[in-house]
């Protein structure tokens, strides 16, 4: 690996590769196409298309294909070989413009939400030139939006497109208010780190759990967990470290820029950040990201855990979204300037974002809503259900001094008028302390840290940037029209801090106190799944969503049920596995432990017919015990899981599965836990937590 720059990126048709590769006046259109978001000219498809085929040949590729994000979230991909009959009979390598463009993946059993079944049962894929073509298993993978013929999103990454064109239309009319006419591109830019479980790949092939729901649906605590927390940054085990080696120079070679690899808080969690992007390249690049952790643990004889839930009572895995914009000119928009009147402008993105998110606590909310991030909100590990906006004491201080009008107090006294006084210097590193908040300033970011590690990065992008986008199109609304620009502009900021201040919370967001002042201050707190999804579909939504050409009403309704089957069905697959589990390994092993137990008092009642057994006998009497207890709360379970569509719609389902048959499989876990902790382990049937969490070595 002495080679890393040469290494970087010689998976991808870069732009490097397209100046190499493409004639002049190609590498020119297709340049503007990516720069302002054009539809790519037909003529040029088939020289750009002829020219990625070579490219790949001589890298070894056979096959290409579009590979696409579907509403599920995992990455979709059909595989199609270059090769095409010549007149000889033999065959030649042949790609053509129409092929690169558009693809027609026969891709009918795609959940749509019921949106395909009234226009038409196929859908097709379109190439996205911004975002670069790359070569995985010998295949050169187009990246491509998913849609339907009637032109409705299929995908995650067509509304993640739409929203990064409202928030580059929104912010640029506020950025031309404050002279910036140059700037003709205002892009969103995210990091998102990944954590991770590393279990060793034997243990995880007897957990029937882990198989087919990817996380472990019983297992007692161990003795030793994270209290130590000697594992988080602590020495990398050797294993880990071949893998982590080899996963950054697989990710290298196709351009992520993974840069830091280390332990988290829990045994056997790690965690990888990349260096930010453009948000449409960082979400391609966390799909091949989590694709690659999955195939490189298993090269290293381990399974890669990216539920966000794997072990009950061990701290789950999440994906924080670092989020801030820039322009093409290279200035972060959220960075706090030097002059009064670069001031100003921070302070009053900065202002957007803060109104946004106290706006649409529902959407931030819900976008991170699934069956699996619910076992993690709230469960002080990861910040709670409720949003709010941590931007640390000084920051806080600062906004509170505008909008009272009264001096800062910080080193020295200062009365802020904007786009008059220079911001008080606050010092970075104590906005990134607090680990708690879900939303949190961290110095020239926001890092959005309710995400579930599963997740596509695409959903809580495109509600960013929209949220975002709309109170900019607000505010510039308010601007444009201002007779005096300084005072209308300092009147929105203050009033903006007046309205929204709620929002911010610098406390501890694990504290039960917390929950209740929240209630006080009027936030939302949605706990599970089935209660925050229905919020995406409210009128106000639709009309926010339609207003920024992101989401079409009838997208956003069969996204909501989408998302509500699709919490349904995992949940009762997690159901039928526990089921079966328990009929099929448990109630045997502890059954056959009960026979021993009593063979062995039987035996020596025989052999000594005055030995004590009480000791046995007590034992063998609990057992018996969680074994009724196991039998009846089985019965419970099984006789709580609806026959399908037997409630009236898909919320309610959801709903029911929750109330109902997720409160049932904690209630048999509970017994099963514990009945694991008193039987021998020759007979337990499965690796323990201990197993697991410490197998790697
Ligand atoms: P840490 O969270 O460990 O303190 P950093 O603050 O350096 O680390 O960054 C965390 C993540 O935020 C990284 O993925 C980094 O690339 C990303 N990041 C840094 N600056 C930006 C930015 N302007 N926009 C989006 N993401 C950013
Ligand atoms: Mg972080």
């Amino acid at each position: 690996m002495n080679n890393i720059p040469s290494l970087f990126g010689s998976m991808v048709f870069s732009d490097t590769v397209m100046k190499e590769r493409l004639p002049e006046d190609t590498y020119a259109a297709l340049k503007r196409t990516m720069e302002a978001g054009k539809h790519l000219d037909p003529s040029i498809a088939d020289v750009v298309a002829a020219a990625m085929k070579d490219w790949a040949i001589e890298k070894g590729a056979t096959h290409f294909t579009h590979w696409f994000q579907p509403m599920t979230g995992v990455t979709a991909e059909k595989h199609d070989s270059f090769i095409s009959p010549d007149q000889d009979g033999g065959v030649i390598m042949e790609f053509s413009g129409k092929e690169l463009v558009k693809g027609e993946p026969d891709a009918s059993s795609f959940p749509s939400g019921g949106l395909r079944a009234t226009f038409e049962a196929r859908g097709y894929t379109a190439w996205d030139p911004t975002s670069y073509a790359f070569i995985k298993d010998d295949t050169l993978c187009i990246p491509t939006a998913f849609c339907s013929f009637s032109g409705e999103a299929l995908d995650k990454k067509t509304p993640l497109l739409r929203s990064m064109e409202a928030i580059n239309r929104e912010a640029r009319r506020v950025l031309r208010l404050f002279g910036h006419e140059n700037v003709k591109m205002v892009k969103t830019t995210v990091g998102a780190e990944q954590e991770y479980f590393l279990i060793d790949e034997k243990l995880y092939a007897k957990r029937k759990d882990m198989i087919y729901t990817g996380r472990t649906l019983v297992g007692a605590k161990p003795p030793k967990g994270q209290e130590l927390e000697d594992h988080y940054f602590g020495s990398i085990k050797p294993r880990v470290m071949a893998f982590m080696h080899d996963l950054d120079e697989e990710l290298w070679k196709l351009g992520v820029l993974a840069k830091t690899e280390h332990n988290e808080a829990a045994p056997a969690q790690h965690e990888l950040a990349p260096i930010y992007t453009t948000t449409n390249i960082a979400t391609d690049q966390n799909q091949l990201t989590m694709e690659m952790m999955k195939k490189v643990a298993a090269r290293h004889g381990m399974v890669c855990l990216l539920h966000e839930k794997p072990f009950k009572g061990v701290n789950g895995s999440g994906k924080h979204n670092n989020w801030s914009l820039s322009t093409d000119t290279g200035i972060n928009l959220l960075e706090p300037g030097h002059s009064p009147h670069d001031n100003a402008q921070f302070l009053l993105f900065l202002c957007a974002v803060i109104k946004a998110v106290d706006e649409h606590q529902d959407l931030l909310r819900l976008t991170v809503a699934s069956a699996g991030n619910d076992h993690r909100l709230g469960a002080a590990e990861a910040p709670p259900a409720i949003v709010s906006m941590f931007l640390g004491d000084e920051l806080t201080e600062i906004l509170r001094s505008i909008e009272e009008g009264s001096a800062y107090d910080g080193k020295e006294k200062v009365l802020m008028k904007v786009g008059v006084h220079t911001l008080p210097r606050f010092p970075k590193d104590t906005t990134d302390r607090n680990r708690t908040s879900p939303f949190a300033f961290t110095g020239n970011k926001f890092e959005f840290r309710m995400p579930g590690s599963t997740l596509s990065i695409a959903g809580p992008n495109i509600i960013l940037n929209t949220i975002v986008a709309d109170e900019l199109s607000q505010f510039a609304d308010a601007l444009e029209h201002a007779v005096d620009f300084n005072t209308t502009l300092q009147e929105l900021i203050v009033k903006t801090i007046k309205d929204h201040k709620r929002i911010i919370f610098n406390g501890n967001g694990y504290d039960d106190a917390w929950v209740e002042e929240a209630q006080k201050r009027g936030l939302l707190n949605l706990p599970g799944t089935p209660d925050c999804l229905p919020y995406f579909k409210s009128e106000e939504n639709v009309t926010l969503f339609e207003k920024h050409r992101v989401f079409t009403r009838s997208e956003v309704i069969s996204r909501t049920e989408l998302l509500l089957d699709n919490y349904a069905k995992v949940i009762r697959i997690e159901a039928l596995t526990l089921i079966g589990m328990i009929h099929k390994d448990i109630l045997p092993a502890a059954g056959s432990y009960a026979k021993e137990l009593a063979d062995t008092i039987n035996a020596i009642r025989a052999a000594a017919p005055t030995a004590d057994v009480a000791g046995e006998e007590a034992h063998l009497l609990t057992l018996t015990d969680h074994i009724t207890s196991l039998y009846k709360k089985l019965a419970v379970l099984e006789n709580s899981l609806p026959q399908t569509n037997s409630l009236e719609s898909v919320e309610a389902l959801a709903m029911y599965y929750k109330d109902h048959v997720l409160t049932a499989m904690e209630d048999l876990r509970t017994t099963v836990d514990a009945t694991e902790l008193i039987v021998d382990r020759r007979f337990w049937p499965y690796p323990t937590y201990g197993d697991l969490l410490f197998s790697v070595k």
